[in-house]
This record gives C-alpha cells, structure tokens and sequence, in this order.
C-alpha cells in the first residue's frame, strides 16, 4: 500500500512530534487540532525541534525547511479525510478518541488506515466502533517522538496483515524500530513502566522517601536515566493516572491501584512540565521539588 499523506489528530506534544518525524522522513502531514493555540504551539515546537537537530548537523537546512513546508495545520476535522494513514494523538479519554473517529469516518477513503497512539485504550473496542476494525491498529509513540527509537504495534483483534505491514513500512521508513504487542491494557510499555512509576507516587505518599531521594535513588541505584518522578511530570500525571486506571479496570487486580496522591496531583491540575508543575516546579530557573 502507498502511503504518501498523514493525518495527525491531537497537536499536543506526541502530535506535534509525530508530524516532525513524518515530515522529515517526507511524508506530507496535516495536523488537526480543537485548538488554534494547540497548533500554533506546535508549529512553534517543530519549528524549535527542527532548527536544533540542524544545529547539531542531523538534518540539513535545506531538509527542515522541507519539512516544515510538508505539513499543513486545520481545526477541521474533515481535512484530515485525504490521508492515507491517520494517527490519532489526541487526549487520552476513550470518549473524546471515539468521537472524532465517529466524525471522521464520513470523510475517509475506504482504504485509509486508521490508528490511535493512544497509551492504554483498548486498540479492539476503539476499532470496533468504525467502519473498518480490519484497518485499525495501535500506532504508539515514545515520548519525545524525534528521540525516542521505539514504536509498539498493536494489532486489534480484526487488524488485517496488509494494515500491519503498511504500518511497519511507515516505522521502517522513519528509521525506527517496532514492537509488535498484543493489545492488552498497557501493551508492553506502560505495562510495566506505569506500575513502576505508580509505586514511586506511593513511596512519597507513604513518606519513604523525598522526591529527590526517590528519583536520585533509582537513577544511581538502578542506572535510570532519568528518576520515575521526573519521568512522570514529563509524560504528564493525567495521562500517567488515565493509564492506571486502565490497568487496574482492564486487569482487575489491586496491584494496578492508582496512588491517591497521583490523584490528588492531577485534581490540581499539577500535571507535570506542560502545566509548569508536578512533582517539580518547573517556573524558576532549574525545578524544585514540590515535595
Ligand atoms: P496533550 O495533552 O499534550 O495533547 C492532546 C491534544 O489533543 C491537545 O492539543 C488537545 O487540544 C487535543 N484534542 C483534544 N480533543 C481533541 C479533538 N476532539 N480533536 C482534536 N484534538 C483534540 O497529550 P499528549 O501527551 O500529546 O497525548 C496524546 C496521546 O498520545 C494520548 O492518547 C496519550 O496516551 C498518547 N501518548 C502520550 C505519551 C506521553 O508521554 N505523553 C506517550 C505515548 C503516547
């Protein structure tokens, strides 16, 4: 299957990054946001990303200037309709994902393949909502996307092979490199990642340790490049509570339990780097804990 266009749901910090790799790998992207703000942003992010990787000699002038040119911006949903594949990245709420793939199935091809980078939701029940669950699948990025080498494939329970292979060539082409995971709560990742990074919030919550002492502890102790802490407020606390609790509902087991004090951080809206505060506080010169 060719594919040439990309249509990029969600202009948040995995959208924006997933249009900056599609484009510079010369993929045509339009991003679609609800937010003018959102897309503003992520121009600005791109634009940012990409004059850094020239500066370090990743890519030439001439190739950001390219790529930034490949990609176009809209707040409606129906220009997405021409893409061959779509990657919805949109924020992590089974309601909101299912909506837009409920708008957008009007204005499809019949042969565009549809996938979501969503964290945890089910790859299955998304897909079986649309017109088309064998040309559905788990299209998941690490975050930041232009750094991060992996993408998990998830295959939903009608996800044809055609589909997979289109979508590896896609991964191929990036010059990354896939996983190919069951589509079970979490996948692979999150599934063990989130409970680690879940059991950090409680030894604070518990008074175990300090901020610092946690994530020093497990960057010294378990050669972590970055502490769980800090990993948190950089993937965002709401999306690390939504990921529990998809663990715990999907997998019924106490072990999944989100930490209360995850919890309470997210009703604070202290979500971690993208609201300036989470376990950090990210408004001064370097972070200071928050606890
Ligand atoms: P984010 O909060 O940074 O961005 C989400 C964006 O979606 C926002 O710009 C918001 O305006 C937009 N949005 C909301 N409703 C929309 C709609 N109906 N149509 C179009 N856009 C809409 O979130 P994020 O961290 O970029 O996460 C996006 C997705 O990627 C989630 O499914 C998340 O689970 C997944 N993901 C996140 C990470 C991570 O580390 N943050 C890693 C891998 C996957």
């Amino acid at each position: 299957m060719d594919i040439r266009k990309i249509g990029v749901i969600g202009a948040g910090q995995m959208g924006n990054g997933i249009a900056h790799v599609m484009a510079v790998a010369g993929y045509e992207v339009v991003m679609s946001d609800v937010s003018q703000q959102a897309l503003d942003g992520a121009m600005s992010s791109i634009g940012a990303n990409l004059s850094r990787q020239a500066a370090r000699g990743k890519i030439s002038d001439a190739d950001m200037k390219s790529a930034l040119a490949r990609i176009t911006t809209t707040l409606k949903l129906p220009d997405i309709g021409a893409a061959d594949l779509v990657i919805e990245a949109a924020t992590e709420r089974e309601s909101i994902k299912q909506a837009i793939f409920e708008d957008l199935q009007p204005h499809l091809k019949p042969e565009t393949i549809l996938t979501s980078n969503t964290s945890s939701i089910s790859i299955t029940r998304l897909a079986s909502r649309t017109d088309r669950p064998e040309r559905f699948m788990g299209f998941h990025f690490m975050n930041p996307v232009p750094v991060m080498q992996l993408v998990e494939l998830i295959r939903g329970i009608a996800t044809d092979e055609v589909t997979y292979t289109a979508c590896l060539g896609v991964v191929d082409r990036l010059g990354k490199t896939a996983a190919s995971a069951e589509d079970f709560p979490g996948f692979i990742v999150n599934r063990i990642l989130m409970p680690m990074i879940n059991e950090a919030v409680y030894t604070l919550y518990e008074g175990v340790g300090n901020v610092n002492s946690i994530d020093q502890s497990m960057k010294l102790g378990a050669n972590h490049p970055m502490g769980p802490l800090e990993l948190a407020d950089f993937i965002g606390l709401d999306t690390c509570l939504a990921i529990m609790n998809v663990l715990h509902d999907g997998l019924a087991d106490t072990k999944y339990r989100p930490c209360p004090l995850l919890t309470k951080y997210v009703e604070a809206g202290w979500l971690g780097r993208k609201t300036s505060r989470g376990f950090y506080d990210y408004r001064g010169e370097a972070p200071i804990p928050t606890r």
